[in-house]
């Protein structure tokens, strides 16, 4: 069994410790990939923290994986020892539902997509998710990093990426729209720069001005603080598509009020509590509220690729194994520049 070093939390909002895990050998059909960079998502704090409910302890999280192909199954044909490649949110799922065979396996209605991590996998156990040096992947769900990419800067692409290339592309995010970014944190940034690389007119709405340079430079059009009042008078009736990335609960009735007629607003923030509305917020202006999923496995590459060609990746805070308690603290006080990526080289070789 190939054994990899990991982070482990052994209980909700304990810190995390080195550990050292084991990984399988690839079966035909998989590969074994070395790990060089984890992105640190919302996500994974939120798990950690059992805000959705009880996890499986000891977690290694960790759904944003860059690194190289190690070994491959005598089967794998799409890929090879030594190829550059990513690990995002799932690891598997039933490849036989409508929305499998449609390439939307992250709705799979047969049974659900399997999570890289806090999830049990085909061989039976709990998937240790990224925050290691290693991990066994199926190479139907191992996405190719294209050369252009810094690995650093493509890891988060595995899941902040997509989770907003998804909806920029479904709600057609492009020339003569106009898009607003709610919180401007990991998934935010990377839905103003992609929204802008689309050809739409981006707006940022933060809860203060103080990444406003930051949000010009990523291709925002305009920068509004949502702590002002005046915010919310100033730009009623104003966007065809408002996609929220709040982690926390956001006052939906507001945001509503941005839309023109027929307008959507896309909330992909998964906060602890519920979120609620006034029907009336919807119905003046035949308004929608939707929700959208990370992506599948195709849409994922097509965004590898869409960012490759455009000269896009994550902004990121490099950090070692040791740094990663005290960084969920600045994720969560929304002090990051604007994804901690964790650098697996930091976490020493595994004993025995
Ligand atoms: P993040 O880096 O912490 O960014 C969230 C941003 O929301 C913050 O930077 C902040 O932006 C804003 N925010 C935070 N607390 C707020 C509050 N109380 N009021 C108003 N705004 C607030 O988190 P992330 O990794 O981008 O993830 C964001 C959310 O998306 C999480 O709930 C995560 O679980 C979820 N998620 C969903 C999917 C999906 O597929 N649907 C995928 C990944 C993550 P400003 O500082 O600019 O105000
Ligand atoms: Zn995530």
């Amino acid at each position: 069994m190939p054994q990899a070093v990991a982070y482990a939390t052994p209980s909700a909002r304990a810190p995390f410790e080195r550990t050292t895990i084991e990984r399988r050998e690839p079966g035909p059909t998989e590969v074994l990939v070395d790990i060089a960079w984890a992105g640190i998502c919302h996500s994974d704090i939120h798990t950690a923290r059992n805000e959705w409910g009880e996890a499986h302890f000891p977690l290694v999280p960790g759904h944003e994986i860059a690194g190289t192909v190690a070994a491959v199954g005598s089967k794998v044909t799409k890929f090879a020892v030594g190829d550059r490649v990513g690990v995002g949110v799932f690891v598997d799922s039933c490849r036989e539902c409508p929305e499998c065979r449609s390439g939307r396996e992250q709705y799979c209605s047969g049974g659900g997509m399997v999570g890289t991590y806090n999830a049990v996998g085909r061989d039976g156990r709990w998937n240790d998710g990224g925050y290691s040096t290693s991990i066994t992947v199926e190479q139907d769900y191992t996405l190719r990093i294209p050369d252009g990419l810094d690995l650093a800067e493509a890891a988060p692409l595995l899941c902040a990426g997509i989770t907003l290339y998804s909806p920029l592309r479904h709600w057609g995010a492009g020339p003569g729209k106009r898009v607003a970014i709610v919180g401007m944190g990991g998934l935010g940034h990377m839905g103003v720069k992609l929204a802008a690389a689309m050809g739409a007119e981006v707006t940022v709405l933060s809860q203060s001005l103080s990444k406003q340079e930051d949000g010009r430079r990523f291709g925002a059009a305009a920068y509004h603080a949502t702590s002002d009042a005046e915010t919310f008078r100033t730009l009623r009736s104003s966007f065809d598509l408002i996609i929220s990335t709040v982690s926390a609960t956001l006052d939906l009735d507001a945001y509503l009020s941005l839309l023109v007629v027929d307008g959507t607003l896309v909330n992909v923030g998964l906060p602890e509590e519920p979120l609620s509305l006034r029907a009336g917020s919807l119905n003046g202006g035949r308004k929608q509220l939707a929700g959208s999923n990370i992506g599948g496995i195709a849409e994922t590459q097509e965004m590898l690729d869409f960012c490759a060609e455009h000269g896009l990746g994550a902004t990121v805070e490099r950090i070692g194994g040791e740094d990663i308690t005290a960084a969920y603290d600045r994720v969560v006080a929304s002090d990051v520049r604007y994804r901690f990526v964790i650098d697996t080289s930091t976490f020493g070789a595994e004993q025995g």
